[in-house]
C-alpha cells in the first residue's frame, strides 16, 4: 500500500479524529496511488495515523476511513461500517414510526463521501468521493444485506463530484424500482418521495424533526411557508391544525408533487392549502404591499452560501428574507428560520435573524434552536456550519 507521508505537525487534526487531509498538508506520496485507492496515512515521523482514500484532484487530498493503523479496507470493512449505521437508526426512538430515514451520513458515520437515505423499500445512495466511487460495489452490497431492500437507487449527480474528479452517475444499482409512485410517512403525513427527478435524494430528511415542531406549533394559526418543495412544512401544518397554509416556490414541478400529497392525505383539509409559483424574494415584497400577515413563517431556503466565501453575498440574502419574515408577522407570531449553508455558522446566522429582528422594529425572543435531524448524528471533526442550523424565534 502506498503510504501518504504528511508536513510536521499536520498529524494534529487527524489525532483528534478530524476526516481530512487537505493539500497544504501533505509532503509526498511514497509510492503510486490512483483515484479512490486506499493509502497508509503517516505522520512526518513515520507514526501510523490510518488509512484513507486517495484523491489527487481534491484540495481535500485524502479522507480516512480508519484511524487504527491495521484495519484492512475491504468488502468486509463495508459490510461492518454500514451494518452499525443501520442498527444506529433501528433502535431511535424518534425514528420508530418513520419511514424515510437518512441511514448514512458520511464522515458522521465514518463512510466519508457516502449518503444513504430509505425511503420505504428502497434507498437511495449517493456517492460523493472519489473512496466512496471506488467501493461502489461494496457499499450497496452492504446497504442490500443490513436493510433487506427492494431497490438501490443511486443519485450521484451532486456538484461536488466535479472537485473530486468525477462525472455524474445516476440509476438503479440493485433491483427495480417500484412502478408506483414511491410514499414515505413522516409525522403521520403521507408524501411522496421522487428519487429520480426529485432534489438531492428526493426528499429533504433533515427537516423531519423542524417539520414535526412546525406541526405541533401550527393549530389555529395562519402559516406561510417559503421555500416549500414538495409541501413537508406546509402538510405538518396543516396536520397540526393551521386555519391557513399559504406555501411559496419557484419550482413548478415540486409543487405539483405538493399538490399531490394534499390529496393522498384525506384527513387534511385542502380547502386550507394555497400554493404560489414565485420567486420568495418578490413575494415577499408583494405581500407586504397587499398588507397579509401570518401567525407562523417558515423560510427554509436553498444553500445561499456553499462556503465561507459567499458568506457576505448570502448574508444579505438571509438578512432580506428574515426582514420580510419579521414584518409579515402578526402580534405574538412565530418564525421559523433556517440556513444550510457551510459558510454560515449558527453564531452568524444568530446574528442575521437578530439584526433582521432589530431592523423590523420587532421584540422578538428565540423560542427554539433547531439543528439536523436526529438520524444526523454531527460528526465532532465535522464543521459545524456544514449542517443544517435553525431558529425558532417569537415576536412580542
Ligand atoms: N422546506 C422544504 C425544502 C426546501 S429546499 C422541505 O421541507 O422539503 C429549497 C426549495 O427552494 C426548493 O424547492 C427550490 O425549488 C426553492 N427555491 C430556490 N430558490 C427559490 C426562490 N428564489 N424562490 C422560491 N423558491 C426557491
Amino acid at each position: 500500500m502506498s503510504k501518504l507521508v504528511l508536513n510536521p505537525g499536520k498529524e494534529r487534526s487527524l489525532l483528534r479524529r478530524h476526516p481530512w487531509v487537505f493539500a497544504g498538508s501533505v509532503a509526498r506520496l511514497e509510492g503510486r496511488a490512483r483515484p479512490g485507492d486506499t493509502v497508509e496515512v503517516v505522520a512526518d515521523d513515520g507514526r501510523p495515523l490510518g488509512r484513507a482514500a486517495w484523491s489527487p484532484e481534491s484540495q481535500i487530498r485524502a479522507r480516512m476511513w480508519t484511524f487504527a493503523p491495521d484495519v484492512s479496507i475491504d468488502h468486509v470493512f463495508f459490510k461492518r461500517r454500514i451494518a452499525e449505521s443501520v442498527a444506529r437508526r433501528a433502535t431511535h426512538p424518534l425514528l420508530a414510526n418513520e419511514s424515510g430515514v437518512r441511514l448514512i451520513h458520511g464522515e458522521s458515520d465514518g463512510l466519508p463521501g457516502v449518503i444513504a437515505d430509505r425511503f420505504g423499500d428502497v434507498v437511495v445512495v449517493q456517492l460523493t468521493s472519489a473512496g466512496a466511487e471506488k467501493w461502489r460495489d461494496a457499499i450497496v452490497a452492504g446497504l442490500v444485506q443490513a436493510t433487506g431492500c427492494k431497490a438501490v437507487y443511486e443519485r450521484s449527480d451532486s456538484d461536488v463530484r466535479k472537485l473530486e474528479g468525477l462525472g455524474p452517475q445516476t440509476g438503479c444499482v440493485y433491483g427495480e424500482l417500484p412502478q408506483e409512485a414511491l410514499t414515505i410517512v413522516e409525522n403521520g403525513v403521507r408524501m411522496e418521495v421522487d428519487v429520480v427527478a426529485g432534489h438531492k435524494t428526493g426528499f429533504y430528511l433533515d427537516q423531519r424533526d423542524n417539520r414535526r415542531l412546525t406541526g405541533l406549533l401550527a393549530a389555529g394559526r395562519s402559516v406561510l411557508n417559503c421555500f416549500c418543495y414538495t409541501g413537508g412544512f406546509s402538510l405538518q401544518a396543516l396536520a397540526g391544525g393551521a386555519t391557513s397554509v399559504l406555501s411559496i416556490d419557484s419550482s413548478g414541478p415540486a409543487l405539483e408533487v405538493a399538490r399531490r400529497n394534499v390529496a393522498c392525505n384525506p384527513q387534511l383539509d385542502a380547502e386550507r392549502a394555497e400554493w404560489m409559483e414565485a420567486d420568495v424574494f418578490a413575494a415577499l415584497r408583494t405581500l407586504k404591499a397587499e398588507a397579509r400577515t401570518f401567525d407562523l413563517i417558515v423560510l427554509d431556503p436553498p444553500k445561499f452560501a456553499p462556503s465561507a466565501a459567499h458568506a457576505d453575498r448570502a448574508a444579505r440574502a438571509y438578512k432580506d428574507i428574515n426582514l420580510f419574515g419579521f414584518r409579515l408577522l402578526n402580534p405574538g407570531g412565530i418564525l421559523m428560520t433556517y440556513s444550510c449553508s457551510g459558510g454560515i455558522g449558527l453564531e452568524l446566522f444568530q446574528k442575521i435573524v437578530a439584526g433582521a429582528a432589530s431592523d423590523s422594529g420587532v421584540d422578538a425572543r428565540i423560542l427554539h434552536r433547531l439543528s439536523a435531524a436526529a438520524d444526523h448524528p454531527i460528526g465532532l471533526a465535522v464543521p459545524e456550519g456544514e449542517y443544517l442550523k435553525g431558529l425558532a424565534v417569537q415576536v412580542g
